[in-house]
């Protein structure tokens, strides 16, 4: 079969790789129909993630359908079209039994990362029955797509850490497809302003689309002065950092309100600022958290009625034939306006 594989930093390909086969009786194994591209996998390819070797099938987001199940799979079957969830989770450990899949201490993000993952032909889904839901009929299956990893990212990680309410004030920092999630997903609780800021004035168009009462290009006004200004002099109960950088965790300590919250959604690989002498007296909270997926029932159930529609998160649309130009495509956001590409397999 065709997989996308790392051959360590700045290094991949398309080649031949053997099939994939079952190990464990709780296994599945997957043919894909749609995968795509997550700005970790650029990460992974910058040598970010050093549990991710040479050798590895990138990709932890798709659907597909189910070609053969172990022995111990009762709940699912060969033909079953099923979401693979970014997070694979045993349903039994500790973790899991406390509803933090991510840490499930036989999963969690393993796909495209520890073991292979989603940008092939075929892949081999551990803990199937816990880490694959049946997708329902008649529904968008590229729009499902969004549900493997941003949405509940955006969701759990931002609008659910971060205590978004009706009536609330959200400023979200990046308006990337995680920013975006978060933006799409913040609206199911009516907040009163969503504030987003970035440097690129195409997302931020887009972020305008899908629903920002505000949009600040930080190249050109001063976030904190603006959010100030938009807020009465307060701040936001609920500042999201959907990047991952120094400046912009900072950035949002400088825009939270007294009793607000930071949510940190942003992966980060050098250590930020903690400005305790300006926030030690404001009752603030700071969350932090790797996606757990608990929310993907909601989220299907909540996409199939149409009540969110991830499918303007897509952007382009590639063959797995031609994933170098996917590949290209993402990693140039800038000049592209990619946000995501849908990669058609099967
Ligand atoms: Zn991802
Ligand atoms: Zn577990």
């Amino acid at each position: 079969m065709k997989a996308l594989v790392y051959h360590g930093p700045g290094k991949k390909s398309l080649d031949e790789r053997p099939m994939p086969t079952l190990i464990a009786p709780t296994d599945a194994i997957v043919r894909m129909t749609r995968t795509t591209i997550c700005g970790t996998d650029l990460h992974i390819l910058k040598g970010d993630v050093p549990s991710c070797e040479p050798g590895r099938v990138l990709g932890h987001e798709g659907v597909g359908v189910i070609e053969e199940v172990g022995a111990a799979v009762s709940t699912l079957k060969a033909g079953d079209r099923v979401l693979i969830s970014c997070i694979s989770s045993c349903g039994r450990c500790d973790y899991c039994r406390r509803a933090m899949y991510s840490h499930c201490t036989t999963g969690g993000w393993i796909l495209g990362n520890r073991i292979d993952g989603t940008q092939a032909e075929y892949v081999r889904i551990p803990h199937a029955e816990t880490s694959l839901y049946p997708i329902p009929a008649g529904a968008d299956e590229e729009a499902l797509v969004m549900l493997s990893d941003i949405l509940p990212t955006g969701f759990e990680c931002g609008v659910l850490n971060g205590k978004v309410q009706p009536g609330s004030t959200v400023a979200i920092v990046g308006a990337g497809p995680i920013g975006l999630a978060a933006l799409l997903t913040a609206q199911l609780y009516s907040p009163a302003q969503i504030v987003m800021i970035d440097l690129d004035p195409n997302r931020l168009e887009v972020a305008s689309r899908f629903g920002a009462t505000a949009c600040i290009d930080s190249g050109r006004v001063d976030p904190v002065d603006a959010v100030l200004a938009l807020t009465g002099q307060i701040g936001v109960d609920c500042a999201i950092e959907a990047v991952g950088v120094p400046a912009t965790f900072e950035l949002c300590e400088a825009l939270v309100a007294p009793g607000g919250v930071i949510a940190n959604v942003g992966v980060h690989g050098v250590k930020a600022d903690l400005h305790l002498d300006k926030l030690w007296d404001r009752n603030i909270s700071i969350t932090t958290r790797l996606v757990d997926t608990i929310s993907t029932p909601m989220l299907l159930k909540t996409v199939s009625a149409g009540r969110i529609d991830p499918t303007r998160l897509i952007t382009h649309r590639f063959q797995l034939e031609d994933m170098a130009g996917a590949y290209d495509t993402f990693s140039r956001a800038a000049e592209t306006h990619a946000l995501k590409v849908i990669i058609e397999v099967s």
